[in-house]
């Protein structure tokens, strides 16, 4: 655990120390769980926000974008099920007067007990070597039976409780648990509340004649209210797809974690309409289609597990979560939701208007069905961030600190060095510059040794580092020395813009999905 702390807050200071991520408002002690991009992280993030554009509209023939407002008519939410039903059960501790979310108190209760029942698996598997058989071991071990069946019967009666709005209950599961807060050890608990998580705001001069309205906790609805502005007017046929990016708000209880849990941030949804009954097919394909986009940027495969949800939001038939192995253990990255007809459907009802769609090929009229992939931006940053950080042990015994950023993703592609500051060598490394520039983000550096300047951009995330050298100046080649290998090669100048183009450029990348 510790070491997962020491790691996490390493990737907190490299990503300030490196003009990646600034707490806001920092001048006056900043804002709890808000965060600005810097200068480097906001090209990160644009980077991936492009990678998923690209491949979900440019290269889907039947998927296109839409830029929908933050603002919707209050309504909306009404049709949604946010305003009743946009929930997180709270609880207080009457001592310590900490809040926390009563699910995830028992929630991490509940992998107390799992992770003890993984400490003798570990134990057994040490203890027995090539003998062991993990089958046999979790199904006959009586302390190993135990823990799991204890694990799962609390998650099933929170989850039972939870969907019957069953509040006491919960609170009596807390008491019986001895869950305590985890700051004081007090268990002097209020009840179990729900509040809901939409931030609203007013619009309007006056107060009399304000209305009430919510910042948006998703972006999908805006694109559920579009469907058929975007389906007429872009003659789409069914199955076909809606993306969209953009800034989504939630009151959190409890925004922990870095950016992992914002009040503050931004979602890549893509709504995926299909014929009634076809949406099972439909869901399945998206599952292994996202999970493949993830796996195509190299962090590794053993980061990534599915999970599927045992309780469904009110308005699915089918969900699953990709979830990463984050610095604080595996946690969502991305929820794939089958939402049947329910959101057409209601804003059908709400607004009066029809939203069906008319079938030619077999003649009839109906309300899609939906399956939706969504994607935390920031929780995306994240995991590409903190898995691309590392220490490594030189063979000269020194280390460095490198950050490996996919080359698709990383803010500057490549840095310029001239050797030295002098013999027309800065000239030259700057007229390279010039000609890249029009393709890629590079950037100039002269300052210090050339070792040092390697250094800084392994930290900075740049995969490539071009020296210019007195020899470029005859023969018109550089080194270009590649930051995970740190293997040099010369090249003629010519030839960089290919180079780069290669090993770079959405295009490659995305021709290996
Ligand atoms: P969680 O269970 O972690 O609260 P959720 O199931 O409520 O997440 P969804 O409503 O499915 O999340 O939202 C889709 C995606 O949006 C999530 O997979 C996550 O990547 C991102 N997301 C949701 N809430 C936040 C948040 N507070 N901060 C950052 N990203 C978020």
């Amino acid at each position: 655990m510790a070491k997962q702390e020491d790691t996490f807050k390493k990737v907190i200071s490299h990503a300030k120390e490196y003009g990646y991520i600034f707490g806001s408002s920092e001048i006056y002690d900043g804002l709890s769980a808000v965060y600005d991009y810097g200068q480097n992280g906001a090209e990160l993030k644009k980077n991936i926000r492009e990678y998923w554009w690209k491949s979900m509209v440019q290269m889907h023939q039947n998927i296109v974008g839409l830029d929908a407002s933050i603002f919707m008519h209050p309504t909306t939410w009404k049709a949604s099920g946010h305003v009743d039903a946009f929930n997180d059960p709270l609880i207080d501790n009457k001592d310590s007067k900490k809040r926390y979310r009563a699910d995830v108190l028992i929630e991490d209760h509940a992998e107390k007990i799992l992770q003890k029942a993984n400490k003798e698996i570990a134990k057994a598997k040490k203890r027995f070597g090539d003998t062991f058989n993990e089958e046999e071991f979790v199904t006959t071990n009586p302390r190993v039976i135990k823990y799991l069946a204890e694990n799962k019967a609390i998650l099933a009666r929170m989850g039972s409780s939870l969907e019957k709005e069953d509040l006491a209950d919960v609170k009596l599961l807390i008491e019986e648990l001895g869950i305590s807060d985890p700051d004081t050890g007090s268990k002097n608990w209020t009840d179990v509340r729900q509040f809901n998580l939409m931030f609203g705001t007013k619009l309007g001069a006056s107060a009399e004649t304000a209305t009430d309205l919510y910042l948006r906790p998703e972006t999908a609805q805006g694109i559920f209210v579009n469907f058929l502005n975007v389906q007429k007017t872009g003659r789409m046929k069914v199955p076909f797809g809606i993306a969209q990016t953009g800034k989504a708000f939630r009151n959190e209880i409890v925004a922990r974690q870095f950016i992992f849990r914002m009040r503050e941030f931004e979602q890549m949804e893509m709504q995926f309409f299909v014929r009634p009954g076809e949406e099972m097919k439909s869901y399945e394909y998206w599952k292994e289609t996202r999970l493949k986009w993830h796996l195509s940027l190299g962090l590794g495969e053993e980061n990534y597990r599915f999970h599927d949800h045992d309780k469904l939001a009110h308005y699915a038939n089918a969900a699953a979560d990709i979830e990463f192995n984050f610095p604080f253990g595996f946690k969502e990255l991305e929820g794939i939701h089958s939402r049947t007809d329910f959101d057409l459907k209601a804003h059908e009802e709400f607004s009066g208007k029809k939203l069906k769609y008319y079938d030619n090929e077999i003649s009839e009229s109906y309300t899609p069905y939906v399956v939706e992939t969504s994607v935390g931006l920031d929780r995306m940053f994240l995991a590409v961030f903190s898995k691309s950080l590392k220490e490594e042990k030189l063979e000269d015994g020194s280390s460095r600190t490198v950050l490996k950023l996919p080359a698709v993703l990383a803010p500057t592609k490549a840095a310029i060095f001239p050797l030295v500051k002098k013999d027309g060598l800065p000239e030259l490394a700057k007229e390279i510059v010039a000609d890249l520039k029009f393709d890629f983000n590079v950037l100039y550096d002269e300052k210090d040794a050339v070792g040092k300047r390697y250094r800084r951009q392994d930290a900075n995330g740049t995969p490539f580092c071009i020296t210019v050298d007195h020899e470029s100046l005859e023969t018109k080649t550089v080194t270009i020395r590649d930051r995970d290998t740190m293997e040099q090669e010369r090249v003629a100048i010519a030839d960089l813009g290919r180079i780069l183009e290669e090993k770079t450029s959405f295009k490659t990348w995305l021709a290996k999905l």
